[in-house]
């Protein structure tokens, strides 16, 4: 991964004072994970250019990793992070420029103080929540903004855009500055950073952003990024930066519980005794359908082996009496391939799995479940994108999440349900989950699918 600095300042080659790196030499150092260089492709009175090239170490990087990611067996080997500016990138830039960073030059103060004009080139930069995010969170700030996306494969052109830019930044700043915005906003865009994140955190955040964080108009974004959306973190993120009215923090977790009462409502009203949780990830609903003994078999089915071992371990499955644990069936299979197991049952929920499907693909899900499987209730739960304007925190068009694949309003919500029990022979009815705007509706939406005939 690369970063180049460019400056047009006469004479630019005091860049070299300013970063405390030489224009004639190479500067290697080594990172936990990989190894850097920096040095200058260009260097005269007119412009000087100083790259920051990082190498990372994928056996390194994948250590204690294994496991972890989307569960891909290769994913922790083969993945964007060699290439993706990341936190990876900007832990390099605090190692190789934290003189700069902190403001200090011991021949150029006066220059380490002064806005200058400068140019940033990052030839790959994950843009998480669309190609503009690059633009909402660099233009507030001063930067004339130059953001091209890649496209998936320059072969295929069909096969669409990638989320990477090729971005250019140009403004006039002090260097400390630019070099504090760098290193706070390319893992936002990234959505990710590989280390843990504590309180201290927040400090960085305050301490980096200092006059320009506190009134960027994307800032509820960027604490929430930041902060790897912990809710605990961005509370206190919230009252160090006086925040007046409280980004809407508290709303996913009530919402969810709220999501799970009102689907195991359904299941109960419907008269259900063995129950699917299809996609039950870590075991949220089953833990209810646990606690509830009018449930008498209960399958969790998801795709992830690692979501099913985080679901042993939230149920506490060794813990339980082996009356209660012997209700419950932890299976692992896609819901795109037919599977004989799941035939014969009452009732099945899918509560926020469609969407991490692709739409294209979402006909193989309706015809294992609706064609094959035919339990006689299917309660299915999705985000309403239109209520997404009420999250503060999310940017224009941004989904809650970023595995998911689409987010849809009610209409294409209702269209689909609709034309999905017309073909399969149920019939469907529509419920609000969660708080419901007048305008907006609820942010969860529900159909509850009842079969017609056998
Ligand atoms: N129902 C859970 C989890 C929702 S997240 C809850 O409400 O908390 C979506 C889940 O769907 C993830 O656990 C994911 O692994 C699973 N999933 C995605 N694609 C799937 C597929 N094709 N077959 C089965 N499960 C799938």
């Amino acid at each position: 991964m690369l970063l180049t600095l460019t400056t047009t300042h006469r004479p630019a080659t005091d860049l070299g004072y300013l970063l405390h790196k030489h224009p004639e030499r190479v500067f290697s150092f080594t990172l936990p994970v990989g190894r850097a260089q920096v040095f200058y492709p260009e260097a005269n009175e007119e412009r000087c250019t100083a790259a920051l090239l990082v190498e990372l170490d994928p056996v390194a990087l994948s250590r204690g990793k294994a496991g972890q990611g989307s569960g891909a067996p290769l994913e922790p080997y083969v993945n964007d992070r060699p290439y993706a500016a990341s936190s990876y990138l900007t832990a390099a830039v605090r190692e190789a420029f934290g003189t700069a960073m902190s403001g200090r030059s011991k021949e150029r103060q006066a220059l380490a103080d002064q806005a200058l004009p400068f140019e940033v080139h990052l030839p790959a930069l994950p843009s998480r929540g669309g190609p503009d995010l690059a633009l909402r969170l660099f233009g507030p700030l001063g930067y004339q903004v130059d953001g091209r996306v890649w496209p998936l494969d320059p072969n295929f052109p069909e096969w669409g855009d990638s989320l990477y830019l090729d971005l250019k930044l140009s403004g006039c700043v002090p260097l400390k500055v630019l070099l504090a915005q760098l290193t706070l906003l390319i893992p936002v865009l990234d959505d990710a950073k590989h280390y843990f994140v504590t309180d201290e955190e927040i400090e960085r955040l305050q301490r980096l952003g200092a006059g320009w964080l506190e009134n960027h108009p994307e800032r509820d974004l960027i604490l929430k990024r930041s902060l790897k959306h912990q809710r605990d973190l961005l509370r206190l993120a919230n009252a160090a930066f006086g925040q007046e009215e409280p980004i809407a923090v508290a709303a996913p977790l009530s919402l969810n519980a709220q999501r799970l009462a009102a689907v195991e409502a359904e299941l109960a009203t419907s008269g259900a005794i063995r129950v699917l949780d299809l996609g039950c990830g870590e075991g949220h609903l089953l833990r209810p359908l646990l606690a509830n003994p009018q449930f008498r078999e209960i399958v969790g089915m998801d795709v992830s082996p690692r979501e099913l071992e985080r679901a042993r371990r939230y149920l506490r499955l060794d813990e339980l009496p082996p009356v209660v644990r012997d209700r419950l069936k932890l299976i692992q299979g896609s819901l795109t391939y037919r599977d004989a197991r799941l035939r014969g049952y009452d009732a099945a929920a899918l509560v926020e799995v469609i969407e991490h499907l692709d739409e294209a693909r979402l006909w193989t899900l309706e015809r294992v479940v609706f064609g094959d499987a035919r339990p006689g209730t299917v309660v299915v739960t999705t985000p309403n994108a239109e209520y997404n304007a009420r999250y503060s925190f999310l940017g224009e068009g941004e989904a809650r999440h970023q595995d998911h694949r689409f987010e849809w309003d009610r209409p294409t919500f209702r269209t689909w349900a609709e034309r999905v029990g017309e073909a399969y022979g149920y019939s469907v009815i529509f419920k609000p989950v969660g708080e419901e705007d007048p305008e907006l509706g609820s942010p969860t939406q529900m159909a509850v699918f009842t079969r017609q005939g056998p």
